[in-house]
């Protein structure tokens, strides 16, 4: 458990809140301990604007 990293499939559902309870708990308490799953978020949290159903040239 201790070396296994959160994939970004579960951090884009941890971040639709697509995730149930248990789920969530778990990645929470991983993400206090690992600098390297909290920089993935990040990443993964970048791409948010770049979801096709809100295409940003939109706004242009
Ligand atoms: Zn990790």
């Amino acid at each position: 458990m201790e070396e296994k990293h959160i994939p970004y499939e579960t951090l884009g559902r941890y971040l639709a809140g697509k995730i149930d309870n248990d789920e969530r708990e778990s990645v929470d308490r991983h993400l206090k301990d690992c600098a390297f799953c909290r920089q993935d978020l990040t990443d993964a949290q970048s791409w948010q604007p770049l979801k096709p159903d809100r295409p940003w040239w939109r706004f242009w």
